[in-house]
């Protein structure tokens, strides 16, 4: 499986780094170029042909830093779509994008349009708990703890599985599904703020480094490897620091235009 990173920050924003300037983007990762995992960024980081490659696309929740990347990859496919991108998620989320983004106000409804026989976008609900294929990937939906309804997502290939938290709190159903899962070879966890602020964090559900910590250890392996992701890029360097200092044996923070290949 490999998955690429297209955004994984819990806002935009361009910051210093020792290497220049870098671009943070919010949620948005493609596996095996087909399959994207959330939809915060889509088009801002890829090229026309791929962008054409991309089939089903799988939304944690609703929030708008998950879906920002949908109107316009609507544009972009607008005049060249054969055959619908499938939007997958549960039915609170698909219900609130008719709803609330392509309700024909804050944008068109690319659910009927350019044509209703062939719109650029199909809805496909999901089942908290129950595993579907996807684009030759097998997944399933695990709820978390977080303001919206929201998932997080095991994602299995023949040999090796992945799990995505999604916008969590403290949580337990997704760990017992990462402790028994013997293909598991990392997980993805979201840590949003620093741990001086975890006041805010509990306000809006979201981890710290010392809550990560926390979270990985319920899943029983210390060596697994771990990618954290939706930092608030104006706390990305506090955060790292903290997240360094845990002693988790394999922790990456994700970074725009990294590969990870499990
Ligand atoms: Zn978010
Ligand atoms: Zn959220």
């Amino acid at each position: 499986m490999k998955i690429r990173v297209l955004g994984c920050h819990g806002s935009d924003q361009l910051v210093e780094g020792a290497q220049g300037p870098h671009q943070c983007r919010t949620c948005g990762f493609l596996v095996n170029e087909t399959v994207m995992v959330d939809a915060g960024t889509v088009g801002a980081a890829l090229h026309g042909d791929e962008i054409k490659r991309i089939r089903q696309i799988l939304l944690t929740h609703l929030h708008f830093d998950h879906v920002q990347g949908l109107p316009t990859l609507a544009d972009n496919l607008a005049d060249v779509i054969v055959d619908p991108v499938v939007l997958a998620g549960t039915p609170e989320v698909l219900e609130g994008l008719r709803r609330f983004l392509f309700n024909g106000h804050l944008y068109p409804d690319f659910l009927q349009l350019p044509n209703a026989q062939h719109p650029v976008f199909s809805l496909r609900p999901l089942t908290v708990g129950e595993e579907v294929a996807v684009g030759g990937l097998r997944v399933t939906p695990i709820q978390v703890n977080h303001l919206v309804p929201t998932v997080g997502f095991s994602i299995r290939d023949g040999v090796s599985s992945i799990l995505y938290s999604g916008d969590t709190y403290v949580t337990e159903e997704i760990w017992r599904v990462a402790a028994r899962d013997a293909a598991l070879k990392a997980v993805f966890i979201e840590a949003s703020f620093p741990d001086e602020m975890a006041d805010l964090a509990q306000a809006s559900l979201h981890l710290t480094p010392a809550l990560l910590a926390r979270e990985f250890h319920k899943i029983g392996k210390p060596d697994l490897p771990v990618y954290v992701y939706h930092l608030k890029p104006r706390f990305r360097d506090d955060i790292t620091r903290q997240l360094s200092r845990l002693g988790i044996a394999n922790l990456t923070v994700l970074k725009e235009g990294q590969e990870i290949v499990v």
